[in-house]
């Protein structure tokens, strides 16, 4: 407890920063006695209770004969009833050697010379009796004290001093008795600060609670708050941390060296930066200022542990959000692979993609372009701007543009203030955020992925490199699908003639009658095909069937369906169409064959229809009718045809 009192006095004589608020007045006696470690605090006490005693005994007689003083446990005067008049060596020697002997314990008159009459009396601590001052009189008129009257005196300024040693010692009490409430108080606003950032599970409403609860328990200072990593929470105390002078700057600093750094303004504004720090790293720095004489000294733990604590905070919910972000991009990739299995549809793939960015990116707008490497052109293929549906875009245009000449993704974190080309997507939308990343098959930019947000620095660079890696998922969707849709085209096409398999035509005959309300069907039989395999060989034979597979190709319109029916036996569906049009299109198929084939060979052609009136409506029954005008036409000299009968 004495230390407690001496470093309390110290600080109170020393620190420059002196709160002005009654609480934070120091605490000078804290034992229910003075003791030998006071000594430095009794002087006023002395002064003011010897004061006291003298307005008090101002009526003694002996007021006007001498003069009382006190001295201290030194032998130094602290006070005295008047000046000295004369005699003052001989007088001090005199008064002198009575001090030292009272201070020893005993009590003394003396009488110098004739006028010279010096008494003292030492005074006495109340709880062990040591003697802490001596009580004098003198005179240098020759008038005297009898001792007891000066013990009187001395008892009387005892109790004077006592009397204002306990005022203070109680006011002493009420005062500490207040801190420890207060401090009770900080410590449990603390504790509840500390608790409520530690319930925080994302990384902006630990910020928000950290900057309420510096509200709270500083009111009086003005707090901000650098980050080191870009997050930013909406609230204009976040600022992000640029080192531009090291040296001179305050909060790159405390950063740097991790340790809290103070500066006093010229005005004694106090400014105080303070790491934030968690296991792993530093995520900032806080930076407290405070006007003059607003600063306790005492509340820099609360303030240093309130950073630590939410360094901590800090740290959880952003591993907590990195999880996050992990799960959320294991979950689409796996969303993905299943997509995968259901559909093989690019379309769909792209359409999937951009609704799934929006929900993880927590975008507003996203748009997928693709490339259509004919037209030279990226196409939207999905956004959720119906504006921007099917539109079309030259590869050097916008971001879309950029990304394809780069082959890299791009983050752009205020299209307003840098913008680098002119983007539709961003203008008219309103935007103002963009990361966006090329979709990559064997190294080739197949299309494009841009996601946007209206306001400004909504992306960090988390989200711009989850993006990159999902672009590169989704690239490996896109191959799938592209190999899947050439290995169907190969399945369905016949390797020499280059037309439809049986199957496709089957299929489609069969989609068809269901649909449509009739439909034609021609089989196209090369005339005595063995004689030009025999003649001019089978390598001939196959050109001949290549080039009357060509001309069935050219003759007919874009959704009929040509397919290698048979060996040298080619058909041709032609969907709503009666068979008497049938019959002029095989016409048109043989005489062109006729005049255009080399070697030249003829066709013959069986022509088949069916109607939704038909009794039973069949793939078979289509293709058994035009056999049996096929083989009728072959048995009418080749070369023509013949219409089947229902
Ligand atoms: P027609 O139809 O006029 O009655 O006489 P054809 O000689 O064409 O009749 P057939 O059905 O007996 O013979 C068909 C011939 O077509 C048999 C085969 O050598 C030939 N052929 C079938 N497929 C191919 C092929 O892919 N390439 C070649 N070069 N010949 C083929
Ligand atoms: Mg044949
Ligand atoms: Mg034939």
């Amino acid at each position: 407890m004495v230390d407690r009192v001496n470093s309390n006095f110290a600080y109170h004589k020393t620190s420059t920063i002196v709160d002005t608020s009654a609480e934070s007045q120091p605490v000078w006696f804290s034992s229910e006695d003075i003791s030998d470690a006071d000594e430095s605090l009794l002087f006023p006490l002395f002064q003011d209770s010897f004061k006291q005693w003298a307005k008090e005994s101002a009526a003694l007689a002996s007021f006007e004969n001498g003069e009382f003083a006190l001295f201290n446990k030194e032998g130094e005067e602290v006070a005295a009833t008047g000046q000295y008049r004369d005699g003052r060596e001989i007088r001090n020697a005199v008064l002198m050697t009575a001090v030292s002997r009272a201070l020893s314990g005993g009590e003394v008159s003396i009488n110098g010379t004739e006028e010279l009459f010096v008494a003292a009396v030492p005074v006495h601590r109340r709880n062990d009796g040591a003697v802490f001052g001596v009580f004098t009189y003198l005179s240098t008129n020759g008038s005297r004290i009898e001792l007891e009257q000066l013990l009187g005196c001395s008892l009387h300024f005892h109790s004077c001093f006592y009397h204002m040693f306990e005022q203070i010692y109680v006011k002493d009490l009420l005062l500490q008795q207040r801190r420890a409430e207060k401090e009770a108080d900080r410590r449990n606003a603390l504790f509840q600060a500390a608790k409520r950032l530690y319930d925080q599970i994302d990384v902006s409403s630990v910020l928000s609670e950290l900057l309420l609860s510096l509200e709270m328990l500083f009111p009086s200072s003005e707090v901000d708050l650098y980050l080191s990593q870009d997050h930013l929470n909406g609230d204009p105390r976040v600022k992000p941390l640029v080192f531009k002078n090291a040296e001179h700057d305050l909060v790159a600093k405390a950063f740097l060296n991790g340790k809290s750094v103070t500066e006093h303004d010229r005005d004694g504004t106090l400014r105080l930066a303070v790491p934030m720090t968690g296991k792993q790293a530093a995520y900032g720095v806080l930076r407290m200022s405070i006007g003059p004489g607003k600063w306790d000294e005492a509340d820099l733990p609360a303030f240093l542990l309130l950073a630590d604590t939410s360094g901590s905070a800090f740290e959880n919910a952003k591993l907590y959000e990195q999880s996050n972000l992990l799960i959320n991009e294991l979950r689409l990739i796996n969303e993905l692979t299943k997509r995968l299995n259901q559909s093989l549809r690019l379309k769909e793939i792209f359409q999937f993609a951009s609704s799934e960015l929006l929900t993880i990116f927590d975008a507003d707008f996203c748009c997928v372009l693709q490339l259509n490497k004919e037209k030279n052109q990226f196409v939207v293929m999905s956004s959720n701007f119906p504006a921007l549906a099917s539109e079309h875009f030259s590869p050097d245009y916008g971001f879309c543009g950029m990304v394809y000449r780069t082959k890299e993704p791009l983050i752009i974190s205020d299209y307003w203030h840098t913008r680098v080309v002119t983007s539709k997507l961003m203008d008219n939308t309103s935007s103002r955020s963009l990361i966006a990343a090329p979709i990559l098959v064997d190294g080739e930019v197949v299309g494009v992925i841009l996601v946007t947000h209206k306001a400004p620095n909504f992306f960090s660079y988390e989200n711009y490199k989850l993006l990159q890696v999902m672009s590169t998922h989704i690239g490996l969707a896109v191959t799938n699908a592209s190999l899947h849709a050439e290995v169907r085209r190969m399945v369905i096409t016949d390797n020499l003639t280059g037309l439809h398999a049986r199957h496709y035509l089957n299929e489609q005959i069969q989609n068809r009658q269901r649909k449509d309300p009739f439909g034609s069907l021609i089989l196209v039989d090369i005339d005595l095909f063995k004689r030009v395999n025999d003649t001019f060989g089978h390598q001939v034979g196959d050109r001949i069937l290549i080039q009357v597979s060509d001309i069935i190709r050219s003759s007919i319109r874009h959704g009929d369906i040509a397919a290698r029916w048979g060996g040298e036996e080619l058909a041709v569906y032609l969907p709503g169409i009666r068979a008497e049009q049938a019959y002029r299109i095989a016409e048109r198929i043989r005489l062109q064959v006729e005049k255009d084939t080399d070697p030249v060979v003829t066709v013959s052609c069986g022509v088949s229809e069916w109607t939704f009136e038909d009794e039973k409506v069949s793939v078979e029954s289509l293709f058994y009718r035009a056999d049996m005008a096929l083989y009728e036409a072959k048995h009418n000299g080749r070369n023509c045809i013949f219409v089947g009968q229902n």
